[in-house]
């Protein structure tokens, strides 16, 4: 039999009538002949309740606390889920991460999921129970509870959707699917129909929060078709899949902001070998994610080594930073705490030129300073103030026409 796995996000269960309306999703699906996996979200903003209660009563909390306490939000959506199904005449059986087997590493708060109990929900399933599992977390070998870092569900459900080999996952949510960027931002954006991983991936990491970014690495990794949803209507979706050809002919499939960033410089630093693995093994050390890294030579004996961190991780990169100018002897450090990030996305840059100028351009005529510049294969930031960022998104998505169906853009 056929399994299909439904994530449902905070809105999409939000109070009991949205759940009902999910119940009845599951039920269609049943009913077409479906073994039914669900995953569940919190209930609206819970999490960020909880986290507000616990920064209540300690300011600091200790990371496996603040594990135990956020994972409660799912436990308590999953159990109101069976009750809400049982009620409409199924069979329903919830489970917390930890139940099915979850298994994480033992990193608090962005937990990696290392494996399932594939077999243990199978027999479930093959009771003719539609099985609801808590999302956004799992156990570590000490039995443990860890969460997956925020937005988590999107991965509970892929990576159970692999461990099943499910013909499908929906994420259902709050916006019809992927759009070419986020609608709240540029009410214009238009859907897509399809999305490449890679450019999902990139958008995801560029600040996409429509899916949590380890979801769409274990759709690629284990050819999981994701389809995202609209959990208030019957509208088709987006299907994030491997690249079709026709994608090379679209320039930018999307655009992203990313806020709350900041640009440490590290100005003269010393132009010999090893100079960026110290820095950068430093940080590593001090457990800081290193967004972009832009390193010049400024002269034959002297060089600038400069990166993005999000401004949660300020503190302890400026003090690694500062510890590593009088170590290392460079000229200066220079801090920039005002940083906003927009890019553009598109497997479509792989084989045209043009998008960087056409980026440039747009940023220039909406009188956007760009503070740096980055760029993958598929993809262009900038680094601009923050107070400009949403004036930049307009401007690069007008250029490439981001508030057209591919089909209705000028050629490229
Ligand atoms: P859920 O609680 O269902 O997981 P999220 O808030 O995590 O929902 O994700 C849905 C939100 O993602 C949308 O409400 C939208 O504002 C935001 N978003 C950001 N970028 C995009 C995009 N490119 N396409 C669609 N939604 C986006
Ligand atoms: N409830 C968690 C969060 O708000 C996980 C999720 O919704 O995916 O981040
Ligand atoms: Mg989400």
């Amino acid at each position: 039999m056929a399994i299909v796995v439904q994530k449902f996000g905070g809105t999409s269960v939000a109070d009991a009538e949205k759940i009902r309306r999910a119940a009845r999703r599951v039920i269609e699906r049943k009913q077409a002949g479906y073994q039914v996996v669900v995953v569940a979200s919190a209930r609206g903003q819970q999490t960020d309740e909880l986290v507000r209660d616990a920064l209540e009563l300690n300011p600091n909390p200790p990371q496996r606390e603040m594990d135990q306490l956020l994972s409660t939000g799912e436990q308590q959506t999953v159990s109101l889920f069976a009750m809400a199904l049982e009620a409409m005449g199924y069979k329903a059986i919830s489970f917390t991460g930890g139940q099915i087997r979850m298994m994480t590493d033992g990193v608090y708060s962005k937990a990696q999921i290392k494996s399932i109990d594939a077999d243990f929900v199978r027999r479930e399933l093959n009771q003719d129970q539609v099985v609801i599992v808590a999302g956004f977390q799992g156990i570590d070998e000490f039995g443990n509870i860890t969460t997956l870092g925020r937005g988590g569900s999107d991965t509970s459900a892929v990576a159970l959707a692999a461990a099943l080999k499910a013909e499908e996952c929906e994420i259902f949510t709050d916006v019809d699917g992927v759009y070419t960027t986020d609608p709240r931002l540029f009410p214009n954006a238009v859907m897509l129909d399809e999305i490449s991983y890679d450019e999902m991936l990139e958008m995801a990491s560029l600040g996409a929060g429509v899916m949590h970014i380890r979801s769409v690495a274990f759709g690629k990794r284990y050819n999981v078709k994701i389809r995202v949803r609209n959990s208030g209507n019957d509208n088709p979706g987006t299907v994030i899949t491997h690249e079709v050809p026709q994608m090379e002919g679209v320039l930018v499939s999307g655009a992203t902001i990313q806020k709350d960033m900041a640009k440490i410089s590290l100005i003269g630093v010393p132009n010999v070998p090893g100079m960026a693995a110290q820095v950068f093994t430093r940080l590593a050390e001090a457990k800081v994610v290193v967004n972009d890294i832009i390193q010049t030579e400024i002269s034959p004996e002297k060089a600038n080594i400069a990166f993005l961190v999000g401004t949660s991780d300020l503190p302890t990169a400026r003090q690694v930073a500062d510890d590593l100018q009088k170590e290392l002897h460079c000229e200066n450090v220079f801090v920039r705490d005002d940083i906003a990030l927009v890019s553009v996305i598109g497997v479509g840059m792989r084989s045209h030129y043009g998008v960087a100028e056409k980026t440039f351009g747009a940023l220039a005529k909406a009188k956007v300073n760009i503070d740096s510049i980055t760029t993958s294969e598929i993809r262009i930031s900038c680094a601009v103030g923050k107070d400009e960022v949403e004036r930049a998104l307009e401007a690069v998505c007008l250029a490439f026409e981001l508030d057209k169906p591919a089909r209705q853009r000028k050629p490229v």
